[in-house]
């Protein structure tokens, strides 16, 4: 079984219902976190979800709506409050995170250097982590971001991460049984490093992944119905199409 909790569908923009960018992956293997965004790691204790029983955290990018929770999981992994983690948390990003979480020590020190964590850059080689097939790709939106396509037995999730539309994420959309992708803005506030509804169905012209869970939703995103309109601008009738909403899950 695979299960997608989504932690945080928003973005930088604080939102009485959207919480900055985080995802749970359940599968038999143990769980993994991709981002941790402000707000993430206290929504695993609402959903009943221990901290210290994650396996590794993936990271897309540096912006703080994606990494800023590194800090409270870090001080907590170090103060677990009679609790210890017995199994080494793995925390991966792309190339520069050694340093990026480095630099975290200058102002925290210590506080954030817990035993049993280990920092990784997770590379462009297909790898096996805990029993997750994990490949990256290069994203649109800074200078090392990047997105996930990670693999379960026989299930396939992506994880876009922050992107502007390219011409791969019809390739990484190929085939998977849940697609998470941004979808920040709508089409009349378009940005280069970003994706609307028109983005998304371009991507569903060419590829079917059997759900497509949009996210990342700034604001101007509230009151729309991002299905129809994507589903009348791509005429794909085949994609179930979700809107993202904290605490909601996915299963493939
Ligand atoms: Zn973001
Ligand atoms: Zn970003």
């Amino acid at each position: 079984m695979v299960k997608l909790t989504v932690l945080g569908s928003g973005t930088c923009v604080p939102h009485k219902e959207r919480g900055s960018s985080g995802y749970l992956l359940s599968t038999d293997a143990g769980s993994a976190l991709f981002d941790c965004g402000n707000g993430a790691v206290w929504k695993l204790e609402k959903i009943g979800i221990d901290y210290l029983g994650i396996n590794n955290v993936f990271i897309t990018h540096f912006h703080p709506d994606h990494t800023s929770d590194l800090i409270p999981l870090l001080f907590a992994t170090r103060h677990p409050y009679g609790k210890k983690r017995v199994k080494s948390l793995g925390i991966w990003g792309p190339e520069g995170f050694v340093e990026f979480v480095e630099k975290l020590r200058s102002p925290y020190g210590e506080w954030v250097r817990p035993e049993f964590v280990e920092i990784h850059e997770v590379g462009k080689k297909k790898r096996k982590i805990d029993g997750l097939e994990i490949k990256t790709f290069k994203t649109v939106h800074t200078e090392n971001s990047i997105g996930y396509v990670v693999r379960s037995g026989e299930k396939k999730i992506v994880y876009t991460g922050d992107t502007g539309y390219f011409s791969g994420l019809r390739q990484a959309a190929s085939e998977a049984d849940i697609f998470v992708t941004e979808c920040a803005l709508p089409d009349s506030e378009k940005m280069a490093v970003h994706m609307t509804p028109s983005d998304i169905a371009k991507i569903l012209q060419e590829s079917s992944p059997k759900k497509i869970v949009l996210s990342h939703l700034y604001p101007s995103m509230d009151g729309r119905n991002l299905p129809e309109e994507i589903r009348t601008l791509s005429g794909n009738s085949e994609t179930e199409i979700i809107v993202a909403e904290d605490l909601m899950e996915v299963i493939a």
